[in-house]
Formats: C-alpha cells, structure tokens, sequence
C-alpha cells in the first residue's frame, strides 16, 4: 500500500474536476484522481453548447437566463444558486475562450449561439439564441482546453486509478482510498480536502445517452459513509436518442430547425407547447413523445417517431414559424450548413443507423440523461448535510454529481456545461482557502479495511450468480418502471426487484483472479455502487406524491407546491433508507403554472 499527500484532493478530471483541479492547484498541492485517462471523460460527449447571455446575436441578459432556469427546473431549483451561475456565465465563458476554446464565430467574430429548448426571450417568450458552440462537440474543446490548463499548471495527475472509499474520521474529511487499475495495487490519499467530481448514474437505466463510467460511484461512496443525498428522484430524460441505442441527438438539431414527426407524418409539439413548439424543455418534449406512441401514433405503431432535419423540412417549418436569421432575413438553411453544423451526430446517424440526416429522417425515442440529484452542495461546493444546509468540514462536490441545486426537477440543455465550470471553478477555490487553514486529520488505524472487503466480498461470493444478468434486469426495471411515467404498483415493484437483485448480488464470484487491469472486478464493484444509487431513486420516487419536472406520476399528474415544494434528503442508516427533507430557496420568483 502506497500512502500521498495533498493538500486538496480532486475525485474525476472531467470539466468539473479539472476546472476545480486547476483553481484548487493555484493555492494549494492539487492531486486530480481519475478512473478514466481525462480527455475520456463523458464531458468530452457534450454536443450542443454552454449557456451564458452574453446577447452576442440578439438582446438577452443574465436575469432571463436566471428566470428561464427557475420555471425549467419546475420551481424546484434553488434561486439563490441559479441567479449566482447565470450572472457569473458570461465571465466563465469568455474565460474559456482566454484560455484557447475554439467557439464557433458569428460573421463579426464572436462567439457564435444557438438556439436551445427552454432558453427564452423573456418578453417575446420566442426562443433566444445562448447556447455557445464548438460545432457539436463543445464539450470534448472544453475538455481538452481544460486539461491543457491543469497540465500548464502542473496539477498533478492520477490518471486510470479508481476511487474505492471515501475516509472520514471525528466529522472531517481525511482522505480516499484508490486502487490504481494497472497494478491493483491500493493507494491511500490523504488531504485535508476533498472534491468529488464524478458524474452521474445514467447507467442504471437500460436505454441511456450515458458513458460506461456513469455509475454513480461518488454518490454511492456518501451514501455508504452515512451522508445525504438530494433529489435523487429527478432524472432527466432526453427526448432524442438514437432508438434502441440511446446514443444523443443534441438538441441543438432542434435548435438548428429540425423538428418531431409522428408515425402519421405530423409535426406534433405546437399540440403540446404551443409558443415554443420543439424547442418546449426537455421532460415536456419526452412526454410529449411518450404520449404519442401511447396513443398509436409511433413510427409503424413501435416505440419511436422521428427526428426531421432535412434541408426541405427545416426550411418549410421555419417559413410557417415566421423564423428569421438575426438581421431579419428569412431563415434557410442548405445541405452543406446542415453538415457544417452537425458533424458529429450525422457521423453517428450514419455509422451507427445507416440514415444519412441530410436525405433521411431519424428514428429517436428518449433516453435517460441527466442525473439531476445527487451530494448536496451550497453554491460554493461546499457539502451540506442537513435541513439547514451544515457544511461538512473539508468535503466538496460540483458537476453532475453535486446538487447545488441549480437545475431543480429539470435541467434546461446548455446549463450542465455552465454548471460545471462556475461550481468547478469555485469549489476549487473553496477547497484551497480551507487547506491553507486547516490540518491534515489523522488516518484512521486501517484505512484500506473497508476497500478491501468489498473487493474481497466480490472474489470470495458462491459464484452462483451472474453479474451481467443481474446489471441487465436492474437496468431494464428502472427503465420500464421508473423512467418517464411512474406509478405507485410499478416503484413498489421496482423496489421489490432491486431488493432481490442486491440479495442475488452478494452470490456474484469475479472469475478474474489477477491484478491487472482487472475490469471485471471493478465492473462488479459498480454494480454495487448502482444497485444502491437505483434503490435510492426508486424510493425516493415513490416517496414524493407529486409530479414536478422530469418526475412524472400517472397517480399524482399535478405539481403540488403546498405539500411537495421542497428538497428530498435520503441516508442509508443501519442498512435501511431514511427520507428527510430541506426547504427551496426563493428569492425572486413565486412558483407558477409553466406553459411554453
Ligand atoms: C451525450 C451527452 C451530451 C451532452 N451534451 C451537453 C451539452 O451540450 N450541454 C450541456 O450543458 N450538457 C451536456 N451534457 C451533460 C454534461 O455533459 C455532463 O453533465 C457533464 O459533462 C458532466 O461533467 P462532470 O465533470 O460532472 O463529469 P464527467 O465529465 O463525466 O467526469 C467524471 C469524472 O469522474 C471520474 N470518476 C468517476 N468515478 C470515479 C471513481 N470511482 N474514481 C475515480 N474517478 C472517478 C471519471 O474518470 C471522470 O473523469 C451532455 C451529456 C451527455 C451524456
């Protein structure tokens, strides 16, 4: 066992671990651990754009932004927060492009922005153009431009080791245990703070736009140390990906013109958001979607309908739209803008479908997204812990991980990447100022004891269970049961199933007796970490009585302020789940029926 030493320790090097890395590095000895080389990060998966007002093609401003962001998250975010990222956007983006992002320029040279679902002119309630853009790979220059940065400051890297268990000893941080996936070998991190950048869970869920990684290793790791999550009921999912595969459309095809047909031939968003059409938020557009396969009207009567971005469609649309490009002209668009703009998922369509976007619809159906809960946080990343926001000594958190909570029961497009680089950003800082204070806290007597069972506890099971068929059943019921529509009689059932399948888990045996790089044992322990995360969500969601955002219940449609406008906390005490809950912070806006 190999022990380190750092002041600060970053958990994930996607855009929020890196960005916190790179501030928490300029006042303090920085270690980033990543179980994924940086540049792999699902960061680096991000198509569309970050959001920031920066009004570069038509008026917009940050108090829009904060407004659009609040009734998106379905009044559950907390405004405090929101106000906080959306008046700070405009810097972090002209950061980004300081430190080399190649944006997308408009024709004077700025930073060009496109349309997204949700983002509106406040006064006209049309569309308003926020969504910076690198083609559709703005997250992957994110990445790079951020790693470049941390390797320019000599962050110090720990690429391709996993983190197994986070150590806290009298209330305070004092470090995490890792093991470095190439030799198997265990590492003990001791700092005097912390910073979990991990990502989300998509991958509990069947059909999913989700990395491999998305595990929820970091919310599993709190969850077994006694800590609280927030949320955990909201999971966002994307009306567009590729059907059956899960692989995202970005919004920004719709944002681009590109609209929904059903299997009858019809354009059928103005049936349900008239104002904003396809470009409505996103649990209202997968709804939407869901309603029309329910009622028959799927492609050939099947589970999907299509995406229309041929050059003929957009422009037809846009001419009934009344759509117009910034200096007021017509907007048209041709094959080859179409190409220019969406390299990227036409490369996929055509790989993956054999359909080539520019001739050809798309088939999509919505997939499991975005993971809107999570550690709770204050708008500084700072972890709370209770009712009344307590801050955790020396533990951090920001990017989809964390709930600050900004995107509440539903997180507008654009706003991740935003959210990542204004809570990456000050978490780092946060976490500096408090090494520079404080100590480093004693480890405890073993520190890898815990780490080790688990990993014992894989090698030495019956081996009368298969890993990979119990992975597929959990996936399949939170798709089925706990995905867009829910119901009380599914959630119990859903309940009932991961109870037998964490039972049937503890039978698994890794057949890989080796050290190196031995992905089936860490395979395996992720399972652990998402048949715990997937039992939180589905009591969480069966506990709130209520529809809000992306949590829908065919037996409570409503959103019900007077009894459900508030935060959900659930811990793990003595094996069994404990619900609490933590008031919303608001400050400007009173809650309000959402139309689009
Ligand atoms: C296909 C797709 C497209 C998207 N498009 C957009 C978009 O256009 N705009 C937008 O705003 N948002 C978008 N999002 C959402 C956004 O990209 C993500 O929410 C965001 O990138 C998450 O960043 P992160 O830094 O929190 O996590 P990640 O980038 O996923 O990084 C997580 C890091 O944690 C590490 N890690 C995890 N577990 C462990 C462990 N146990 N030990 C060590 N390291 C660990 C991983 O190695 C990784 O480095 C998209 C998401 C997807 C999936």
């Amino acid at each position: 066992m190999t022990t380190h030493q750092f002041d600060v320790v970053v958990v994930g090097a996607g855009g929020a671990g890196l960005m916190a890395g790179l501030y928490a590095s300029r006042g303090a000895k920085t270690a980033v651990i990543s179980k994924l080389y940086p540049t792999r990060s699902h960061t680096g998966a991000a198509q569309g754009g970050i959001s920031a007002a920066l009004g570069n093609s038509e008026e917009d401003n940050p108090e829009w932004h904060t407004y659009d962001s609040v009734k998106g998250s379905d009044y559950l975010g907390d405004q405090d927060a929101i106000e906080f990222m959306c008046y700070e956007a405009p810097q972090a983006v002209l950061e980004l492009e300081h430190m080399g992002l190649p944006f997308d320029r408009t024709p004077e040279g700025r930073i060009s922005q496109r349309p997204f679902g949700g983002h509106t002119n406040n006064v006209t309630g049309k569309p308003v153009r926020r969504a910076c853009h690198a083609a559709d790979r703005t997250g992957h220059m994110i990445l790079q431009t951020l790693y470049q940065q941390c390797l320019k400051n000599n962050v110090n890297f720990f690429d391709e080791f996993q983190v197994l268990d986070l150590l806290i000893v009298g209330g305070k941080a004092a470090g995490v245990v890792a093991v470095d996936l190439a030799t198997g070998e265990l590492h003990v991190f001791q700092a005097k703070a912390i910073i979990f950048a991990t990502g989300g869970h998509g991958r509990i869920f069947e059909v999913t736009s989700n990395a491999y990684a998305y595990t929820g290793d970091g919310a599993a790791m709190f969850l077994r140390r006694g800590l609280p999550l927030e949320d955990m009921e909201f999971f966002q999912f994307h009306p567009t990906g590729i059907y059956k595969l899960g692989i995202l459309i970005t919004e920004g095809v719709r944002g681009d013109g590109g609209v929904l047909i059903n299997g009858k031939g019809e354009r059928f968003m103005p049936n349900y958001a008239p104002k904003v059409k396809d470009l409505a938020s996103r649990d209202v557009v997968s709804r939407a979607i869901y309603t029309e396969i329910r009622e028959g009207r799927g492609v050939n009567g099947s589970n999907y309908v299509y995406l229309d971005v041929r050059p003929e469609t957009v422009n037809k649309f846009a001419a009934l739209d009344g759509r117009t490009n910034p200096d007021g002209s017509p907007y048209i668009v041709t094959g080859e803008q179409i190409l220019q703009k969406l390299p990227d998922i036409i490369d996929f369509c055509r790989v993956y479908l054999g359909v080539d976007p520019v001739t050809q619809m798309m088939p999509i159906q919505p997939t499991a997204h975005y993971t809107m809960g999570g550690i709770p946080t204050n708008k500084f990343g700072e972890v709370v812990i209770d009712d009344k926001n307590t801050v955790f000594p020396g533990l951090y958190a920001a990017g989809e991980c964390a709930c600050v909570s900004v995107h509440g029961g539903n997180r507008l497009g654009t706003n991740s990447l935003l959210d990542l680089v204004v809570f990456g950003k000050h978490a780092g800082l946060k976490a500096a100022e408090y090494a520079q204070q404080a100590g480093f806290v004693d480890l405890p007597g073993s520190p890898t004891a815990e780490a080790e069972a688990q990993f014992d506890r894989l090698r030495n099971g019956s081996g009368s269970e298969n890993g990979f068929d119990i992975a597929n059943e959990m996936k399949k019921v939170m798709f089925d049961l706990v995905g867009i529509y829910r119901s009380e009689a599914g959630m119990k059932e859903a309940i009932q199933k991961v109870a037998e399948l964490k039972e049937r888990y503890r039978k698994v045996r890794v057949s890989d007796t080796g050290k190196i790089f031995n992905t089936e044992l860490l395979n395996m322990w992720e399972l652990g970490n998402m048949l715990d995360i997937a039992e939180v969500v589905a009591t969480s969601a069966l506990n709130r009585q209520e529809s809000r955002g992306g949590h829908s219940r065919e037996d409570f449609p409503k959103r019900d302020d007077q009894n459900w406008l508030k935060h959900t906390l659930v811990w793990k005490q003595d094996g069994k789940l404990k619900i609490g809950y933590k008031p919303v912070t608001i400050t400007r806006y009173q809650p309000k029926e959402r139309t689009y």
